[in-house]
């Protein structure tokens, strides 16, 4: 950082100073921008660590927040616009649209029973009425919980035996690629395999796929709006600290656990995150390319923009279909100011012919922000060149709903560092500590990236239904220490800024030598010909484990042939050796066109890893595509 840097860079430093020295101060003024019904009495209820109360007997609502409150000032203004490359269908909502169709489908759920506090699973694809119907569950105070439409009958059954959902709202079918997926026979295999089962079922039917009904379970969303036109479904208020939704992690991190959250905690750190980090305005345009069924979605599709007052796209789709230049044909056309995407869909775009990016007007477009994994240097500056544009990496969780890591383009335009997803955010104290001890690391030392309670506002709650769960998953692997764990290693430079290296659960240990599978693709990326590339420790009998690359390549010709394969494999290795040492040069790298990976674009490292021990690949349910495995196998077997 040049030293013109350091007056600004101390300003994002002092707000994060104030965030944890004056919690309360600091979060009683975020608490202003959204609407309360009944003023908190406390900002803070901390007398039970590492359970965390925000604003207590604060009295609010995520639907009005969301909605009804900028139906005076923006009524006519686009809200929600819904985008299907996949039916060739566009629909934009006005604030007051969103707000009529909300609360009919909230007339529709009081219809069918639902209650304050009672459960209703969302299982559905990216249409509006999967809005709606979050929208509608706050509205009313009912809990909802959005499983990922592509979750198969298993995983979606044990999701209904956890959150024992009341309702069920799902839809006919959803659309990937062309190709129609129903959903309906899913979910009643789910129905049927689950032990908690819910009394009713909503079914939108949007035309795609036939399905059954089971006569007095499922209820037509179409009959019951027509029926409840009109009505009115006044917003229930609630405690800051009752709960919103419960969400489930994906399958990267172990079984899935019902991340569960507040209502007045969660607004504040949305709007916070609005105007500090995405600096979104009302009256603009938002574009995440995410998918309800994860918490970017949560976050910032459904609820963060609209709380801010801005138009927030919803788009049912491939950034691929119809041409690769659809997402930006999106931002030419509703001039959306703040794009936030995932590092992933940017490698797919980098595989495509670049003019792909210049063919639209992007001058409304400010900044791209990328999440959800590793951005890694390679694919950041190929994107930055090619938009000419700021991005801006960011780095959290399902568990946090808001970024820990980043730059705050709000309060300071810190420079942005490549491969870093920046600084501790306000209200994260945030510490590298070192796994064995607990202390401490210094700078460029690697440690564990763990947040001294109490976990900001916006943070889970809890383990849905399992206080005990919570606080043994996160609170207790450093040893002397409540911290919480994020099972993220990190590492911090001399100007504060953090890296992150993979999680602790991903190391290899190759002849005493703890290694983040991370650091080691890392390397290999950087070589000019990797499009992306996955590594696992793999048992071996002398080292304890070796890594095992799987390499994506820009260019397949550059393997077409077995001495093409061969020298560019020994090409890859060197790279590994000059930069990390040879102790964590791959043993073998494989090529192959696509990584397995789920759908929301991790890569299952697992997975991979138990194909090459010859063990079962285990949960594969949120697979985006299931030959991607049988290209490992196939690497493996012809490589040997
Ligand atoms: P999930 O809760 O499924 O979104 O996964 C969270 C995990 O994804 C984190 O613990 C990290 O391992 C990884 N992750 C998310 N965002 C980033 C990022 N910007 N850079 C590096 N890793 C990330």
């Amino acid at each position: 950082m040049g030293s013109g840097d350091a007056p600004m860079a101390s300003s994002l430093k002092e707000f994060h100073a104030r965030s944890i020295a004056d919690r309360e101060g600091f979060w009683a003024e975020q608490a202003r921008l959204i609407d309360w019904e009944h003023p908190f009495g406390q900002v803070l209820d901390y007398s039970r660590p590492p359970f965390a109360r925000w604003f207590v007997g604060g009295r609010t609502n995520l639907c009005h927040n969301a909605v009804d409150r900028h139906l005076a000032a923006r009524r006519d203004a686009p809200a929600l616009i819904h985008v299907s490359s996949e039916t060739g269908t566009e629909r934009v909502y006005t604030f007051g649209e969103l707000h009529r169709e909300v609360v009919r489908m909230a007339a529709a759920m009081r219809a069918l029973g639902v209650r304050r506090g009672e459960r209703v699973l969302i299982y559905m694809p990216m249409i509006p009425e999967a809005a709606f119907a979050m929208l509608a569950c706050a509205r009313i105070g009912a809990i909802h919980s959005v499983v990922f439409g592509g979750f198969a009958s298993h995983s979606l059954a044990s999701r209904i035996d956890d959150a024992a959902p009341v309702l069920v709202v799902s839809a006919d079918a959803g659309s990937r690629a062309g190709k129609v997926i129903p959903y309906k026979p899913l979910l009643d295999a789910a129905i049927e395999l689950s032990r908690n089962k819910p009394a009713k079922v909503l079914m939108v039917d949007r035309g795609l796929a036939t399905f059954e009904r089971t006569a007095g379970r499922d209820h037509d969303y179409a009959e019951l709006r027509a029926r409840h036109l009109d009505e009115e479904v006044p917003v229930e208020w609630l405690e800051s600290n009752e709960v919103s939704y419960t969400l489930y992690t994906s399958g990267t991190t172990g079984t899935p656990k019902g991340v569960q959250r507040d209502v007045g905690g969660y607004a504040v750190a949305l709007a916070a995150s609005m105007k500090h980090i995405f600096c979104g305005n009302p009256g603009e345009t938002y574009f995440s390319t995410s998918d309800i069924g994860w918490v970017v979605g949560h976050s910032y599709i459904v609820y963060g923009p609209l709380i801010a007052g801005m138009a927030t796209i919803m788009y049912e789709g491939t950034p691929l279909r119809p041409d690769p230049g659809i997402l930006w044909q999106l931002v030419e056309k509703h001039r959306v100011t703040v794009m936030f995407s995932a590092p992933t869909a940017i490698r797919v775009l980098k595989k495509q012919d670049p003019s792909w990016l210049t063919r639209h007007d992007l001058s409304s477009l400010r900044t791209l922000f990328l999440a959800g994994e590793p951005l890694d240097e390679p694919t950041a500056r190929w994107i930055g060149d090619a938009l000419g544009k700021p991005i801006v990496d960011n780095y959290w969780q399902t568990e946090t709903g808001w970024p820990i890591l980043t730059v705050a383009h709000g309060i300071e335009k810190t420079p942005t560092r490549l491969g870093s997803p920046g600084m501790p955010m306000y209200g994260y104290d945030l510490r590298l500590l070192h796994e064995k001890t607990g202390d401490e690391v210094g700078v460029d030392e690697k440690g564990v990236v763990a947040i001294v309670p109490p976990l900001p506002p916006g943070c889970m709650q809890t383990v849905w239904g399992d206080d005990e769960r919570f606080v043994k998953t996160y609170f207790t692997s450093v040893p002397g220490k409540l911290v919480y764990s994020t099972f993220d290693w990190g590492i911090r430079d001399r100007d504060g800024y953090y890296f992150i290296l993979g999680r602790t659960d991903d190391v290899i240990n190759v002849a005493g030598h703890r290694l983040g599978t991370r650091e080691i693709e890392e390397s290999l990326s950087s070589h000019s010909a990797v499009a992306e590339c996955a590594v696992v420790g793999v048992a071996d009998a002398l080292k304890g484990q070796v890594a095992i690359g799987f390499v994506v390549l820009k260019d397949p010709a550059l393997a077409a042939t077995a001495e093409a394969a061969q020298a560019l494999e020994g090409e890859l290795m060197a790279t590994v050796d000059r930069q990390l040492g040879a102790v964590a040069r791959p043993s073998r790298v494989h090529f192959v066109s696509l990584l397995p990976k789920t759908r929301s674009g991790k890569v299952l490292r697992r997975s991979i890893q138990a194909i090459c021990e010859a063990r079962d690949p285990g949960d594969l349910t949120t697979i985006e595509d299931p030959s991607a495995l049988e290209q490992v196998r196939h690497a493996l077997g012809g490589g040997r």
